[in-house]
């Protein structure tokens, strides 16, 4: 793993999700193998394989500080290309420095991690009137996991979260995407931890050599997203759940 501290140019950037994006690293130490952002690479220079380089932006809260004063006030997604609780968090605390500038100035922000580590931010996030919390959990089968996402938490760490954000009044969604196989086990999982969920295909073509390596081409095929996307709109508007098919 490479691990080195830079100085970014920037750190709010426009999105086509929320408003805007905040990256306080790049690169993941997560290294899903359906990763989008792997596409990152290109634009940072980065030779090394995804999961095995991470910048670290020292200086983003100083920079976003400086920006939350010119820019129009608008919803943050944090973060779009890497996981914001990834390990390195904890000892470098750049999420949550610049939590606490989004609060101070009264933005409203959007979390999205696979990481309970995001629990240690409790009191901050609870200072805000509009934070939300996002766990992305694709499936509710820890094998299924372990193929595409071996680098990340197990599902049952995020479950937990999303159980104690939500009795802490902070408002909290799941991001099934991509829907993998076992995702309907999520219906009762997430039942009465989440405020809604978001659903989405498989988009990229990164993983195409894991579902084959397992036999699992099915589960790649435009079939069996619409299939699975409409059973689980069904069972999750049926428990109160409102849900967001995005493809
Ligand atoms: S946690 Fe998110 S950003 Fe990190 S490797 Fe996995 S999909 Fe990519």
């Amino acid at each position: 793993m490479r691990i080195r501290e830079i100085k970014a140019k920037s750190v709010l950037s426009k999105s086509q999700v929320y408003d805007y994006a905040l990256n306080p690293y790049v690169g993941c130490q997560y290294a899903c193998v359906y990763c989008y952002a792997k596409f990152m690479k290109r634009f940072t220079g980065h030779t090394e394989r995804w999961g095995e380089f991470i910048d670290i932006k020292i200086n983003a809260p100083e920079l976003l500080a400086h920006k939350v004063k010119k820019k129009q006030v608008g919803r943050v997604w944090i973060s779009g290309v890497c996981d914001p609780y990834q390990p390195l968090e904890k000892r470098y605390m750049l999420t949550k420095r610049c939590l606490d500038i989004l609060i101070e100035n009264g933005w409203p922000f959007t979390v999205q991690t696979k990481s309970s580590l995001v629990l240690r931010d409790i009191g901050t996030l609870k200072r805000s009137k509009h934070a939300e919390v996002g766990f992305t959990i694709t499936t509710a089968d820890e094998k299924m996991r372990r193929i595409f996402e071996q680098g990340a938490p197990p599902l049952k760490k995020r479950i937990e979260a999303l159980a104690k954000l939500h009795s802490e009044g902070i408002r909290t969604f799941a991001m099934i995407a991509p829907i993998l196989p076992g995702a309907e086990g999520l219906v009762s999982a997430l039942k009465g931890k989440v405020e809604y969920v978001i659903l989405d295909r498989l988009n990229y073509h990164y993983a195409d050599w894991a579902y084959k390596k397992y036999g699992m081409q099915w589960a790649m095929e435009d079939s069996f997203f619409s299939q699975k996307g409409e059973e689980l709109n069904t069972a999750f508007e049926r428990e109160g759940i409102s849900c967001q098919v995005v493809f």
